[in-house]
């Protein structure tokens, strides 16, 4: 792994990502549109389950977390109160040669004060704002009385819900609301393939609490964010913190740490953990005139409006994220002058787009059928797939290109002893196994899954 041009990298990134059908460019056939990526049927599956394995962790492991799935469409006084008319802007620059377009916090200070293109050294614009939000149109006049915005954050839809949660469900503080969904930005720079895109969608965790605790929960959250990579698998010596300085901190934000992680193009923000005090709720009671305050039944009926920690991450980044930690070129074998290279996407198998490949040996003589028969089996507990096409040390090298954690070979000994072979992704070590066991087999060796 040394050698770096056997070093993951972007362009290694994107072309797997097109040839295996985890990600595709959208709209390709009209040239692309830039800002947007289509998932793949390996794609879907990677960030279904990335999603999923989130929510389990939110909401599932903390009993004190409920979800919600808020409206994309929300009353555009939403953005008035959350500040996002007024502040969600980036700082802009053109050049008036090549024509590019920076974001001025992205460049380096002396093409700023200079007024330098980095990329041809022509004369830059002034620094322009720019707001983020995508603005469309709803009923049937298009005269500006029917604005609203598609949202650029899931927590909003949060916090406009609040009261209700706390009522339906006897929510008591401290207590969390978990969602995913989709979040529309009108970024400038969109390099990166799916790194920063203009559609994207977010996992967030709202977490209510008394003035006061914040601090305690904000740490708190931090360790449990942390936590949850760990349990990802993810090579932790890729992932920092990353503490806001007072000119980065949002309008919002008393307190900021964002969870970088060592992309191929360097450490960049993979999700944040804020504390939003009781700035949302203040504005959201200011400007709809509701009372957004807190009753604390239990402790005299004292009201407060409650401060939020926030832990917002990047559901579609952390696929990026995933697909970059899982991706190893290794040398398999030496023959002769020839070295032997395989392409292995190491996902921890409770994310991996398939679980189990199940692959017979020959066609013929009753194993394609007996290898059907044991997919069956496994169908209901794990993703499986089914190959019968080529060489099998061809096929292996699919599935580990697909980053499928396990493939079981039906052979002549499956007909004569019912006994299969599983071959491990990782350790590519064979062990044979009896097919009647082969589910529990599989369930102890994910719950035991350490990446080597
Ligand atoms: P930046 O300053 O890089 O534009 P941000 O700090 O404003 O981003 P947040 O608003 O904190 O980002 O968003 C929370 C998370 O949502 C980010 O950590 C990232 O994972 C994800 N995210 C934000 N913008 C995008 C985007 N354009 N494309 C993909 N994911 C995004």
């Amino acid at each position: 792994m040394s050698d770096p041009e056997r070093a993951v990298t972007m362009e290694k990134l994107t072309s797997l990502a097109k040839r295996r059908g985890f990600v595709f460019q959208s709209s390709e056939i009209y040239g692309g549109q830039s800002g947007a990526w289509d998932y793949g049927p390996l794609g879907i599956e990677l960030k279904n389950r990335v999603q999923r394995f989130w929510w389990k962790e939110m909401t599932q492991l903390h009993d004190d977390i409920v979800g919600l799935d808020a409206a994309i469409l929300m009353h555009p006084r939403v953005w008035e109160a959350s500040g996002h008319v007024a502040n969600f802007t980036d700082p802009l620059v053109d050049c008036k040669k090549c024509k590019t377009r920076f974001r001025a916090d992205q460049i380096p200070e002396e093409n700023l004060a200079q007024k330098k293109c980095p990329d041809c050294g022509g004369e830059l614009t002034d620094t322009r704002k720019f707001n983020l939000m995508f603005k469309t149109n709803i009923g049937p006049v298009d005269d500006g009385s029917g604005l609203i915005y598609l949202r650029p954050e899931t927590a909003q839809g949060i916090y406009v819900n609040y009261k209700n949660i706390v009522q339906s469900n006897r929510m008591k503080i401290p207590f969390g609301i978990a969602q995913v969904g989709k979040a529309f930005r009108n970024e400038i720079v969109t390099k990166n393939f799916i790194f920063r895109t203009c559609e994207f969608e977010q996992m967030e965790m709202q977490y209510f609490v008394k003035p006061g605790d914040d601090e305690k929960f904000f740490d708190y959250w931090r360790q449990q964010r942390w936590a949850y990579f760990e349990k990802l698998g993810v090579r932790m010596d890729r992932l920092r913190w990353h503490r806001h300085g007072p000119d980065e901190l949002a309008h919002y934000a008393k307190d900021a740490y964002d969870i970088e992680y060592e992309f191929p193009m360097g450490w960049k923000e993979l999700e944040g953990v804020h504390n939003r005090t009781d700035f949302d709720l203040k504005r959201h009671q200011e400007f709809s005139g509701k009372d957004m305050q807190y009753i604390d039944q239990e402790n005299g009926n004292e009201r407060f409006v409650p401060y939020i920690i926030e832990t917002s991450a990047g559901l579609t980044r952390q696929v990026l994220m995933l697909l970059s930690d899982a991706y190893e070129e290794e040398k398999v074998a030496d023959k002769g002058n020839e070295d032997d290279w395989r392409t292995v996407m190491k996902f921890h198998p409770l994310v991996a787009p398939v679980t189990v490949a199940v692959l017979p040996l020959m066609k013929k003589d009753g194993l394609a059928e007996l290898a059907q028969e044991i997919r069956q089996g496994l169908k209901e507990d794990y993703a499986t797939d089914y190959d019968q096409a080529g060489a099998i040390g061809r096929r292996y090298r699919r599935q580990d290109e697909a980053g499928t954690p396990y493939c079981v070979t039906i052979d002549y000994d499956t007909k004569e002893n019912g006994t299969v072979t599983v071959r491990d992704r990782d350790s590519m070590e064979q062990e044979r196994v009896h097919k009647d066991e082969l589910g529990a087999y599989l369930r102890n060796k994910i719950k035991a899954y350490r990446r080597k």
